[in-house]
């Protein structure tokens, strides 16, 4: 089958792999339709991460279930699904609770909690940016779609990583109605967080880049954009607050965060949120930081570790939340109200492509050219 492969930073290509296959009776093979790149995938791609080159990245799926292991139940061949990008076992004491992210058992590295496809140290599963992905325990990992699945296929790919992962920032940051909530970054991460508060009936959303093309999207939803490259983002979210900051905030950067000019400052947009938000304020953290960043600008980000305003983070009695979200925990409820056309992810969707045309895809999304803001591999139309 064909496939996106890392070859090493900055270079994929689309080249003919072995054919994903149902290897456990718990496995549910899956003919991809839709699949996207992410964010995450970008920290790999720039061989940021260790992963390994030679594997199928791809994280964001959405397909037609082909074929079905001897113990699956519930799932049926030609069953359209949503993949979360967590694979969770259903079994294990976090899966149980909800903590699909962090479960205890698919990944086989015993140091680490939680498995995905196609991704950096979480387990040796390779990713959908290809023709089939075999997706592990099938009727616990896979989202049915309702009949209008081809028709808003765009919509529901979303719900696999980024709107999940927007909400779960809003979640841990704790939104409530009415709460003011700034957003850093722009991407298709932060689009979605900003989104997710505005569906929650916050009073005022803010987000901060300084990419126009995505700032212009934040507004078409009603969100205050805020521009970093013309003045300091903390002073325009106290100027918009009275003075007293934000209810909540989220970081949907991570930490390759970086300043307008493009100097990397891995600690920029946590201690940004600690000024932003108000005093007991909320900060949710689902960007990405890593234990170790040999690519790191400074020695201390090399070890995964940054200079955080600890003593005003304290002193403001704020509360923080961080990590992968749990797909999940939420993935029904955001299929549910897009079917009930109550929310629509994709006006976030820049570019439909065909898987083959994923190499220059990846360029443009790595290097945010503009109007670049989040494309849908196409890996067949035959569903
Ligand atoms: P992206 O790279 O497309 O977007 C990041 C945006 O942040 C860019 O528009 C960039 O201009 C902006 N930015 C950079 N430095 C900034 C700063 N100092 N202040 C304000 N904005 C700044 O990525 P994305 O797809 O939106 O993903 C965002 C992050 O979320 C990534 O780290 C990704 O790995 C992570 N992620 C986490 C989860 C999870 O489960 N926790 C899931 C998906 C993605
Ligand atoms: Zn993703």
């Amino acid at each position: 089958m064909k496939a996106v492969v890392y070859n090493g930073p900055r270079d994929v290509s689309v080249k003919d792999v072995p054919d994903a296959k149902i290897e456990r009776p718990t496995d549910v093979l899956v003919k991809i339709t839709s699949t996207n790149i992410c964010g995450s995938d970008l920290h790999m791609y720039e061989g940021r991460t260790n992963f390994e080159k030679g594997r199928v990245f791809g994280h964001e799926n959405l397909g037609k279930v082909v074929e079905i292991g001897s113990a699956v139940d519930r799932i049926k061949i030609g069953d359209m699904v949503c993949l979360p990008f967590n694979i969770g076992c259903g079994f294990c004491r976090n899966c149980e609770s909800g903590l699909t992210a962090f479960c205890l058992t698919v990944n086989p590295d015993p140091k680490m909690a939680g498995a995905a496809y196609g991704f950096a140290g979480m387990g040796p599963f390779n990713g959908g940016q290809a023709e089939y992905l075999r997706v592990p325990y099938g009727d616990f990992n896979c989202l049915k779609l309702p009949e209008d699945a081809l028709e808003k296929e765009d919509d529901y790919v979303m719900v696999s990583d980024i709107f999940p992962t927007g909400w779960h920032a809003t979640e841990l940051a704790g939104v409530q109605p009415s709460d003011s909530v700034v957003v850093y970054g722009a991407g298709p991460v932060g689009l979605m967080a900003a989104y997710s508060a505005t569906l929650k009936n916050a009073s005022q959303v803010m987000i901060v880049d300084r990419h126009p093309d995505r700032l212009r999207l934040a507004e078409q939803i009603g969100v205050i954009p805020i521009d970093d490259s013309k003045s300091d983002p903390v002073e325009q979210v106290l100027a918009m607050t009275n003075g007293r900051g934000a209810d909540k905030g989220c970081e949907c950067v991570g930490y390759q965060a970086h300043d307008p000019q493009g100097h990397e400052h891995p600690n920029m947009t946590m201690n940004n949120l600690v000024k932003s938000v108000k005093f007991t304020g909320g900060i949710g953290v689902v960007g990405i930081f890593l234990p170790q960043d040999p690519g790191g600008p400074d020695q201390l980000s090399k070890q995964g570790e940054i200079p955080f305003d600890m003593g005003l983070f304290w002193i403001k009695g704020q509360h923080i939340g961080t990590g992968q979200a749990n797909v999940k925990d939420y993935n029904r409820q955001l299929r549910d109200l897009i079917h009930a056309d109550k929310a629509k992810p994709s006006f976030i969707v820049s570019h439909r492509l065909p898987l083959d045309k994923a190499s220059e895809a990846y360029q443009h999304f790595d290097a945010r050219d503009d109007g670049w803001t989040k494309v849908v591999l196409k890996s067949s139309h035959t569903p």
